[in-house]
């Protein structure tokens, strides 16, 4: 139909939207968010901050960073793997991301990243990034989510440190992440 009708044709845009994925269910744009990071590995206050944004967009793609100057503990399938174990609810897809978080976004078609901000120390950095980030590209916006109080202290540093040290982590991290750390620490 496509080839006859051409783009332009409403019907037909209707129809080249919906195959790239540029219209939700109920026919208005799709609004899709990603949410990068390291996810070294996802704690539950990544997840926390998922269910947030799912609320407000269409779609949110946890966009987990490939070159990862941090140098995970996890390797990057290892990461993808405990992320897409741990999210249960529709509408959030988790994908590797190399370069620049600007490029995936506009490849995604996404025009807002998130990001959670958990107390004063993180601004900075975050403030940073986003304003970077809205000079790479004026068309995204960086959205600031908070998670649950109880999630504020948590990082994924932190949880990795608690797991060196013998410390019982599964009120943190989901339980694939729990084993995962386990295994590991006992090498
Ligand atoms: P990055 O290396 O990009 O900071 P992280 O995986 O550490 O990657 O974090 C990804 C995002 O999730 C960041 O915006 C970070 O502030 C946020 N984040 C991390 N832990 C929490 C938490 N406990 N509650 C809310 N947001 C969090």
């Amino acid at each position: 139909m496509l080839r006859f009708l051409g783009k332009s044709h409403p019907i037909a845009a209707m129809v080249w939207n919906f195959s790239n994925g540029t219209l939700s269910a109920n026919g208005s744009a799709m609004r899709r968010a990603i949410y990068p990071g390291s996810f070294d590995p996802v704690t539950n206050g990544h997840i926390d901050v998922i269910e947030r944004a799912r609320k407000l967009f269409d779609e949110v793609i946890v966009a987990v960073a490939v070159n990862d100057q941090k140098q995970p503990l996890f390797a990057l399938d290892d990461r993808l793997a405990m992320l897409r174990q741990a999210i249960t609810i529709d509408g959030v897809r988790v994908a590797p991301m190399t370069g620049l978080l600007v490029e995936f976004a506009a490849a995604e078609n996404a025009h807002a990243v998130i990001r959670g901000l958990r107390a004063i120390s993180d601004f900075e950095f975050e403030f940073q990034m986003a304003l970077m980030n809205r000079k790479l590209d004026e068309e995204i916006e960086t959205i600031f989510l908070m998670p649950k109080e109880e999630y504020t202290y948590l990082s994924s540093r932190i949880v990795k440190e608690i797991a060196q040290l013998g410390g019982n982590v599964s009120a943190f991290v989901p339980r694939p992440v729990a084993e995962a750390l386990a295994k590991k620490m006992k090498r």
